[in-house]
């Protein structure tokens, strides 16, 4: 089959590979339908993320049908259209049963490496490195799915594969981040980069009950977008000082809650010292992005929530600990617990209530993925979003 393989900093490849097998009585195989590329894909393409090793398959927003089943699969049958969670949970450990999927204690075959650098490994994500599992990823024509019992969601009838797709991730993930914030009705809720996750979380935060959103970014296409699709009200932080802005526009409180949804590009590391250094070396061009966060918490009002759905992997640096603690913020953040939420918000699918759709910019063969990278990458054609047709 073919499949997009990372290569090496800055070139993915549409390579013939192998068909993926069953390996496991629980996994199933997808063919795949459409896939995505994400805005963590460019972490990758960017060469920021440990352990991928040439040849990788990368991807982790899949919708697709099911060609076939291993024997302990028994909610799955052989033509099933599916939508994929980026997350691999077994269903049945500890922090699975307190949904917690991201979390999975058994799905990352390779936690050792994950442990050496965080103390305890999170789940194994499909594409997504060695240190996070190694598993192929779904930008290809087919994927192997572990514990195809817990994750796969059976598509309706009346949602369409682009409606769908994205619950394997950025809508969960811009959801979970809005959901984090702890909404209440009036609330005022800021959030940082217009990106397909940050434009989730402004319409998540209002389907949460947020009276009002404000959108932060510097890319004028985004910025209008995020006007016009999600009611948000955009600030230009080239163009406006962001805190002496929201101050005016919150009535001098500052907004009740800032989402990060831009995070930092996540940089290599085996011990902690060895990320530092490597980052203060390196990292002059990437000084921009942790700004987002420290911003973030500057802005945010006294007892304000700061939830983080940008992807960060390492240590950074000049954190504004003295501004959290001084207004008694509350900080949530990582992965998203996909399985949690995909039934609810394909209510909301089904409902009418939102189309999520409405982010795809761009739909391209996946043959054509490489100049989709380097297009996506520097936001030309007004690319937002990337859907890819195997
Ligand atoms: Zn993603
Ligand atoms: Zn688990």
């Amino acid at each position: 089959m073919r499949a997009v393989c990372w290569m090496g900093k800055h070139d993915v490849q549409v390579r013939e590979v192998p068909d993926p097998k069953i390996l496991n009585s629980r996994d199933c195989i997808i063919k795949v339908k459409l896939s995505a590329i994400c805005g963590s894909d460019l972490h990758l393409y960017d060469g920021y993320i440990p352990t991928m090793q040439e040849g990788d398959i990368i991807g982790h927003e899949v919708i697709g049908e099911v060609v076939e089943i291993g024997n302990e699969v028994d909610n799955l049958t052989v033509g099933d259209r599916v939508v994929i969670p980026f997350p691999i949970a077994c269903g049945s450990c500890h922090y699975c049963k307190h949904e917690q999927h991201a979390l999975c204690d058994n799905s990352n075959p390779n936690a050792h490496m994950a442990e050496a650098a965080y103390g305890y490994s999170p789940a194994g994500i499909f594409g997504y490195s060695h240190m996070l599992g190694g598993y192929a990823g779904g930008q290809a024509e087919y994927m192997r799915v572990p514990f195809a019992d817990v994750g796969p969601m059976k598509v309706p009838d009346g949602v369409t594969d682009e409606q769908a797709l994205f619950l394997s991730d950025i809508f969960p993930t811009g959801y979970q981040a809005a959901l984090n914030c702890n909404i209440k009705s009036g609330d005022t809720v800021a959030v940082w980069g217009c990106g397909p996750v940050g434009l989730f979380a402004m319409k998540s935060a209002k389907l949460l009950g947020a009276e009002r959103v404000i959108a932060i970014d510097h890319v004028p296409e985004r910025l209008e977008k995020a006007r016009r699709d999600a009611d948000a009200e955009p600030l230009h932080f080239e163009k406006t000082s962001v805190l002496s802005e929201l101050k005016e526009m919150t009535g001098g409180r500052g907004p009740d809650a800032v989402i990060e949804a831009v995070g930092m590009e996540a940089h290599g590391f085996n011990a902690a010292d060895h990320f530092y250094d490597k980052a203060k070396q390196t990292l002059r061009l990437e000084t921009d992005r942790p700004n987002a966060l420290r911003q973030a918490i500057q802005a945010c009002g006294k007892g304000g929530t700061v939830s983080i759905p940008g992807v960060y992997g390492g240590i950074i640096d000049k954190m504004p600990m003295g501004a959290a603690f001084g207004k008694g913020l509350t900080f949530k953040m990582g992965q998203t617990h996909v399985q949690r939420f995909m039934n609810k918000l394909m209510g909301h699918i089904e409902d009418g209530d939102i189309d999520p759709s409405f982010i795809i910019s761009h739909r391209v063969p996946l043959v054509e993925a490489p100049a989709a990278y380097e297009m996506f990458k520097h936001k030309r054609n007004n690319c937002i979003k990337v859907v890819l047709h195997p």
